[in-house]
């Protein structure tokens, strides 16, 4: 270590007795790569400060939602304003129609839209209303694919449970997982050959948008036929297959919504096609627990008190993270998604640099202003060919940078993030610390 750690340590130590591993998300321990995780102090723009007074260029932004950077000044500005009426009220408020419509306008699928706390929330949900609409209860999820830490979708699952090489959870029902049927991501006739079999069975099936937790690979494109696509791209076929069987298609848009594009994935692939429920999180709470399911009016009108199916919170539409996830939006326009696709484009070919300059495996995938780096050379289509890289190299690169202030996730299955704060000099900071991490990942 190059710099000192001494109070990340003693928080660590502190954390690992009362909170298992030390962490309220299981990423965080560094369990993977190895060492003690910075415990953070401040936060502003594109820089981390950790408790040793150390900086850090952040390229996790809270894994999402820190699309304009640490404490913008308006975001902070809102929620402060917000939080001087009050915390929570538990009845209805008007930020709460405003980030819905702010989402509708921007997502052309959703008609109706409810606020939950998070991710995992949403989808959830999502199948719920599924399974309700159809009478049927298998859903379909693609390996590779992360929908947050439902029963249901933790089978095959991308994020911490490919970082740390789980096949799924325990904890898990027989009965719930019987119900769960993982197909190969991109895999055609294998989706076909399912909905021949059992297509009668199934409520839906639920896709990231665009997968990012096992690192980036997006889908099939209408011009890409390698797959038989027949020049339709993966997602469409997805809906149409499902349609065709009276199934519903679910796109999962937490982490694509708003920062593939400032229409999500969606705003890149939806072309002559549409899902019938999308789920939300991340950016459009713009760092405060935000998730949100919707999609055609006929199934949201399925919830509770309209219809039979029950789902609820105390704390949904919060006021302060409605007025995070509003002035967040109020940030992106179309300069900051100019902004966000130059940075990631920059970012993109500084480290294919630093790596082929030191002979270092390396693919670079991208779904709009997304993107990860795969330790391999070959193309990554699908879970197995995520899992076959180099994440020893990964770690040696991973420590490297941190060394040198710079944080990356650190697991080589997950997407960089960048954010409207990071600028040609933030940039070149990263840029000035990759040479060194390149030649420690080439020293196997
Ligand atoms: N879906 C996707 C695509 C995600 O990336 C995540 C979180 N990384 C989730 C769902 C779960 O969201 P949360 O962590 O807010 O529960």
């Amino acid at each position: 270590m190059s710099h000192e750690t001494a109070l990340s340590s003693q928080l660590f130590e502190r954390a690992k007795r009362i909170i298992p591993a030390g962490v309220n998300s299981p990423v965080r321990a560094f369990g993977s790569v190895g060492g003690t995780p910075p415990f953070i102090a401040s936060a502003s723009g594109a820089i981390l400060t950790d408790a040793d007074g150390n900086e850090y260029v952040d390229l996790v932004g809270s894994w999402g939602p820190m699309i304009l950077g640490h404490a913008n000044p308006q975001v902070v500005e809102a929620v402060r304003e917000a939080a001087g009426r009050g915390l929570s009220y538990g009845a209805p408020q008007a930020g709460e129609i405003s980030l819905v419509e702010e989402v509708a306008r921007r997502m052309a699928p959703i008609e109706k839209l409810r606020l939950v706390n998070s991710g995992t929330e949403a989808t959830m949900s999502a199948l719920r209303v599924a399974r309700a609409a159809t009478g049927r209860d298998v859903i379909v999820k693609f390996a590779g694919c992360y929908h947050g830490h439902v029963d249901a979708l933790l089978a095959e699952a991308g994020s911490g449970v490919a970082t740390f090489a789980m096949p799924g959870s325990a904890g898990v029902t027989a009965s719930t997982a019987a119900d769960t049927v993982v197909v190969p991501y991109g895999d055609r006739e294998a989706v076909r050959e399912l909905f021949a079999r059992r297509g009668g069975e199934i409520a839906a099936i639920i896709t990231e948008a665009a997968p990012a937790n096992m690192g980036v690979v997006p889908p099939a494109d209408g011009t890409d036929l390698r797959d038989g696509g027949e020049g339709i791209g993966f997602n469409r076929f997805l809906a149409e297959t499902a349609h065709a069987a009276g199934a519903l298609l679910i796109t999962d848009e937490v982490l694509t919504g708003f920062r593939a594009s400032a229409g999500g994935y969606y705003g890149i692939d939806g072309d002559g096609w549409a899902p019938d429920l999308m789920t939300f999180g991340k950016v459009i709470g713009g760092g405060l627990p935000v998730g949100a399911f919707g999609g055609r009016a006929d199934l949201m009108d399925l919830l509770a008190p309209l219809g039979p199916v029950y789902q609820a919170g105390t704390l949904s539409g919060n006021p302060l993270a409605t007025a995070a996830g509003m002035a967040t939006f109020e940030g992106l326009d179309e300069a900051a998604y100019a902004h966000l696709d130059r940075a990631s484009a920059q970012l993109q070919a500084l480290v294919a640099d630093a790596l082929a300059a030191e002979g270092v495996a390396h693919t670079i995938q991208t779904a709009g202003t997304l993107f990860s780096v795969f330790f391999r050379d070959e193309p990554v289509r699908t879970y197995e060919d995520a899992k076959d890289q180099d994440t020893a190299a990964f770690g040696r690169f991973f420590h490297s940078l941190l060394d040198s202030g710079i944080y990356l996730p650190p697991s080589a299955f997950e997407a960089w993030f960048v954010s409207t704060a990071h600028d040609d000099q933030i940039l070149d900071r990263i840029g000035a610390a990759l040479p060194a991490a390149a030649k420690a990942a080439a020293r196997g």
